[in-house]
This record gives structure tokens, sequence and C-alpha cells, in this order.
């Protein structure tokens, strides 16, 4: 017998799952009849290239939402309804049409996101429907983790010192959504009915040939792999050729997993099992909820440096800088680990932390050129692309940012090859070119000699000269002379680096 009292309509964003999620709980809890949505919004889809990585992922994980609503309401009905267009017109129509008097989302801190739900909640409002949103993306967010001052943090040291004093089980607690999962409505027929990928408009990647599973039950199965080398994490995380980190960013993403879950692992194994990688773990977590509230608090670093001196710097420009951010994006700069990077970002989507901080350093120290190509690049490449992190990552390796790296600390691609990638493994898994050259020279092939060369199969090439299976690009800068240059370049923020 269906349940009467008030209709919810929850509004999937970022948050791609029905276990511990924060609008999903408070609609249950306060409505009898509760239906939830997911919108592909033309506005956000529309800029995308037709084949895009995330957008399958999302596709994917709202088929295993489906099913767990199912599962949960317990009814074959029930269900997630999914519809494609602009969020200002579709969420208040869809509520009009299901009868609902409030719609509830969980926070979206970015500033277009913050823009779009305004229209919504005023189209909502003048249909006389309630917009009820929620923090679940992050443990703390917005202004609840302030200075003794009452100011926003700006260093990340303390601000998680003052992130740990307040965190307790409290925080970490899930929402009991199964409690109320009886109030889950069956769908009106017609949105019974999950789009294919084809009828959103777009084409298979090669997402399902990567080992990233989807949805929810592809992040429980990425946990489960992570738990047992948690404790070891901080030894293993810098080196790219071992399986070190998670690998739960996209999922982290798109809400296929919970925050608190994640959170609750690492403080859990930490304070009480004393695991030294399960401490360094909860520490990225924090990095994660300290770029949100940087975002949240400074939406100008969207297309500003943090540091307002820092935008007095003057980037390359013109054709030369063009044709060295081409040679960066396709991997073809000469330096073997800056380009078996950029092949792992342009082939699967996803870049090692480490490796992230070595190409950002060599675009923008390396390369004179600025830091917002390299960060729209990579917001368009990696399946994990989320603005804060990605913005305060690419700031901090360009010393732009709150809590940078100084300007004159400028990464030698070469030694963090050698030292991170030491016998080249992960070197030779991207570029296999390269790979019968020996150790010691992997790390910078034009300093072998022609006997050592022909031995191992390689050809170097000049810049610009046509790639072939067995050639590989001599450097496009010296290390050296670049290391003098942006020196030079950053020398005008010199008075203000103690200043910020
Ligand atoms: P793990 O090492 O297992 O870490 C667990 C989680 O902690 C990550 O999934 C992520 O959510 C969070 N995390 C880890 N390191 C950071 C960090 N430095 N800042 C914020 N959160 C962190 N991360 C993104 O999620 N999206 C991005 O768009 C992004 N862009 C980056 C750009 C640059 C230039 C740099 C230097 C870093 C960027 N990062 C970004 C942070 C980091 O590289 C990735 O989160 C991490 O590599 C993802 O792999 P993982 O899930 O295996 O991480």
């Amino acid at each position: 017998m269906a349940l009467s009292g008030p209709v919810g309509l929850v509004w999937l964003r970022r948050d791609l799952r029905t276990r511990d999620h924060a609008a999903l709980f408070h609609a249950l809890r306060g409505c009898a009849q509760v239906h939830c949505v997911f919108l592909f919004d033309d506005a956000i889809l529309a800029p995308l290239a037709r084949a895009d990585r995330r957008v399958e992922f999302i596709h994917d994980s709202l088929a295993c939402v489906d099913v767990q609503l199912r599962t949960l309401a317990g009814q074959a009905d029930a269900g997630l309804i999914v519809r494609q267009g602009l969020a200002e017109e579709e969420i208040p129509r869809l509520a009009q049409q299901l009868g609902a008097t409030a719609v509830f989302a969980n926070h979206d801190d970015e500033p277009q996101s913050l823009a779009r739900d305004a229209r919504v909640r005023a189209a909502l409002q003048s249909a006389g429907v309630a917009l009820h949103t929620y923090k679940d993306h992050v443990i703390f967010e917005r202004d609840e983790v302030l200075t003794l001052a009452g100011a926003p943090f700006s260093v990340f040291t303390p601000y998680k010192n003052a992130w740990l004093r307040k965190l307790n089980a409290f925080y970490l607690s899930s929402y009991p959504v199964e409690r109320y999962a009886a109030h889950l409505a069956p769908r009106p027929a017609q949105y019974r009915h999950l789009p294919t990928l084809a009828e959103t408009g777009f084409e298979p990647t090669n997402l399902h040939q990567l080992a990233l599973p989807t949805g929810s039950v592809g992040a429980d199965q990425l946990l489960a792999d992570f738990v047992p080398r948690l404790a070891q994490y901080g030894d293993t995380r810098d080196f790219p050729a071992v399986k070190g980190p998670s690998y739960l960013s996209v999922h982290l993403r798109f809400g296929t997993v919970s925050i608190r879950e994640l959170a609750r692992l690492a403080w859990t194994e930490s304070s009480q099992h004393q695991s030294p990688g399960a401490a360094v773990w909860l520490s990225e977590l924090v990095w994660r909820d300290f770029y949100h509230q940087i975002l949240a608090h400074h939406p100008r670093v969207v297309t500003q440096a943090f540091k307002p001196a820092y935008d007095a710097i003057a980037w390359e420009s013109g054709a030369e800088a063009e044709r060295l951010f081409a040679a960066w994006c396709e991997g073809r700069t000469g330096y073997p680990l800056v380009d078996a990077a950029m092949a792992q970002i342009n082939q699967t989507g996803y870049m090692h932390n480490r490796l992230r901080m070595v190409v950002a350093s060599f675009l923008v120290k390396d390369l004179g050129i600025d830091w917002r190509w390299g960060e729209q690049y990579f917001a368009e490449q990696l399946n994990d692309f989320d603005l804060a992190a990605n913005n305060g990552g690419w700031q901090w390796a360009a010393s732009t940012g709150c809590d940078a790296q100084p300007y004159f600390r400028i990464f030698n691609p070469i030694s963090q090859s050698e030292k991170f990638d030491a016998a080249g493994r992960f070197i030779r898994r991207y570029l296999p070119q390269l790979a019968a050259l020996p150790d010691k020279l992997i790390h910078a092939p034009w300093k072998a000699g022609p006997l050592e060369l022909a031995a191992a199969g390689v050809s170097l090439v000049d810049a610009g000269e046509a790639l072939g299976a067995s050639s590989y690009p001599r450097p496009i800068v010296d290390h050296a002379e670049a290391r003098d240059r942006t020196l030079a370049r950053f020398s005008v923020v010199k008075g203000a680096v103690d200043s910020q």
C-alpha cells in the first residue's frame, strides 16, 4: 500500500551511491514518498568531446545506483530516474510532475555549481518547491574549520591539526539510509528506462579495458584491494611503478564511495591500530578537504593566483610556447619520466600523484608556461578531475598557491626519475621504445653514446621530427638553462614571498 504524506525528490550530482548518503537520508526521513533523479546536465556536457571516460563512468555508475535503489526498496518498480537537459528547467519540471514539495541535494561548492543551484532554487521557489542541501562530499566544509581568529586557513599543517582536533565519531558516522528505505517510491512508468550511452549523445571509450571498476560496487572492490596495502602506503605512495595508492580518486570525485567510510577507516587504523600508512593516507584525505575549503572561501583561485603578486609573472606565449605545450601534452619532451606520465594520463585518464607534481613543475618551471594551461589540460583528461584539488595541485606546483612549494624549489626531472623510478619500470611500461636501455641511461637517453643507443634499438630525433616506433625525441629544453630562466621569471615576486 502506498504511503501518504509529502513527496520528496533527491537530485544526485557528485554522490552516485545510495549507502551513507546525506540528502537521501534526509529525504527518506522527512518524506513518505521519495524519488531519485540524475540529470545529464547539457550545460556541463555540451563542451565535452563525444568520447569522455567521465561520462561513461557516470553512465555505468547510474546503473549501479538504479539496482541499489530497487534492492533497498524491495520493489521492482523503484529505481533511478535519469533525465537530460538544463537543471533549472528539468529539475523543477520533474518535481512538479511527481508532485514533490521539496528537492534534496548535497552541497557542491564549485562556483559554477553554486550558480546553477541558485538558478534551480529560484525556479523551484516560484513553483512552491523547496531546495534542501547538505554537506556530504567532505568531512568538514566551508566555515567548519577556522583559525582561532575565525579566518579560513591557508597553510595546510595548522589546518590539519585543527581538522584532527575537531574530528570525532559523530563526523565519521554513516547516514543509516536503510532505516527509511520503505519510503522509496515506485517510478512512474515513463521514467523506468535508463538511457544508453548513445542516447545521452556519447560514444564508448577505453574505460572498460582499464582496471577501473565503476559504481559503488567498483569502489568497494578497489577499497578491498587497498586495505591490505594501507599500512605500507607511506612507503609505497611515491613510486609510480608500485601499486601504492588507493586509485579511489575517481570514486571520491563522483561520490560512488562515501568520504566518511574512508576517513573512518583511516582514522581507526591510524589511531587504534597505529598503522603509519593509515595516518599518511588520512593526511591526503585532509588535503582534499583543505583544497575544497580554499575554493569555497577564495573562488577567485579558479582564474587567479592564490597569491596575487604571482599574477605579475610573465609566462611564455606565442607560437614557440604553443609548440612546447603541444610537446608536453603529447609526451614528446625528451624527458622520459615526464613523457611516460603524459602517456599515462592520455591513455588511462589517471596519473600518479608524484608524476602530477613532476609534470606540472616541468610545464611551469622548465617550459615557462602558465599553470592555467596545464590545469585546463588536466581538467580535460583526468577521470578524477576535481576543480578544488586540480587547482590546488597546479597552484602548489607553480608556487602561486596557498602553502605552495617556494618558487626557487624546482624539481629536476632527471633526479626525480632516478629517485622514484630508479629501475625505469614505469618508464618502460609507457615508453616501450626505451625498454632496452640500461637503467642508468633510461632517465636521460641523450646521455647515451651511439653504440649504447644502437644496442638498445633507439634512435634520437630532434624536436618536431616525426616519431617512429623506435625513436625518441632529444630534450626540448635544457633543464639547467630553464632553471635560470625560471628564477629570473619569478624574481618579480621576490619581495612578496615572505609576506604572503
Ligand atoms: P591516494 O593516494 O590513494 O589518496 C586518497 C585520496 O586522497 C585521493 O583519491 C584524493 O581524493 C585525495 N588526495 C590525495 N592527494 C591529494 C592532494 N594532493 N590534494 C587533494 N586531494 C588529494 N586529485 C583529484 O582528486 N582530482 C584532481 O583533479 C587532481 N589534480 C591534481 C593536479 C596536480 C597538479 C596535482 C599535483 C595533484 C592533483 N590531485 C588531484 C591530487 C592527487 O594527485 C590525486 O588525488 C591522487 O593522485 C589520486 O590517486 P589515488 O586516489 O590513488 O590517491
